[in-house]
């Protein structure tokens, strides 16, 4: 079997058909590294270039791992900037077509709170955004993560050039440490092994150089 092709991954039916629908022959290299670690449940730190496919990696990963019949955010993705969450966020639905309905929220700073307020109220299972305004709710309450487990942090090197450090460990905080910590970057600055080291459980790592 073609060791690159998503039917090696044991995913659900629906999934499989989406991913053929959406056009997605066969994974890209980074996929092809990290799915199966991220299936299996371990924490991983992945790094690769843009347009390698790393949103389906933790993606695919993270819905596949939902339990949607119980209503929480189960799955946290941090962004550096709202335009890339923005880009998550449609990405995570198109790769949850078909998947029942799993509720996906964007929140972002830059837009008013009260939409998110109510949104967050109606209850999500995976919540995209940036530190900042995510901080501002897990403060006002009105963001619970206590039904968290698997955290995945996008674009790292990029949130921490950002000073966006002290917000994401204040999240952490408040995320069970039972849980599946995926990171993301494009570059491997030793304060991305630092946080690794504080923030992962035996991380494995992946490192993909050419882009697809
Ligand atoms: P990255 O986060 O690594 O910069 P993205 O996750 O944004 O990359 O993916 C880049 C593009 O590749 C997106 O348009 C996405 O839909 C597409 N893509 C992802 N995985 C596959 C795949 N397995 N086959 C074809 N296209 C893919
Ligand atoms: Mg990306």
């Amino acid at each position: 079997m073609n060791p690159a092709a998503f039917s090696s991954l044991h995913l659900k039916t629906p999934m499989l058909k989406n991913l053929h629908s959406l056009g997605y022959a066969e994974m890209t290299p980074v996929q092809a590294h990290s799915l199966p670690l991220i299936l299996a449940g371990k924490d991983v730190i992945a790094k690769a270039k843009t347009g390698s496919g790393k949103t389906a990696a933790f993606g695919i990963g993270l819905l596949t791992h939902l339990e949607v019949a119980s209503l929480g955010v189960q799955a946290l993705v941090l962004c550096p900037t709202r335009e890339l969450a923005d880009q998550v966020g449609k990405e995570l639905r198109r790769l949850a077509r078909f998947t029942e309905n799993i509720r996906i929220l964007t929140v972002c700073g830059g837009v008013p709170f009260g939409p998110q307020l109510s949104a967050l109220q109606h209850g999500a299972h995976v919540v995209v955004g940036t530190p900042g305004r995510l901080l501002d709710h897990l403060r006002r309450e009105s963001l619970d993560l206590s039904s968290l487990r698997t955290l995945v942090l996008d674009e790292a090197d990029r949130m921490l050039d950002m000073g966006f450090q002290e917000d994401i460990a204040a999240l952490i905080a408040a995320i069970p440490p039972k849980r599946q910590t995926l990171l993301f970057s494009a570059t491997y600055p030793d304060s991305i092994t630092e946080m690794s080291a504080e923030i992962q459980h035996e991380p494995v790592e992946v490192s993909v150089d050419e882009a697809h």
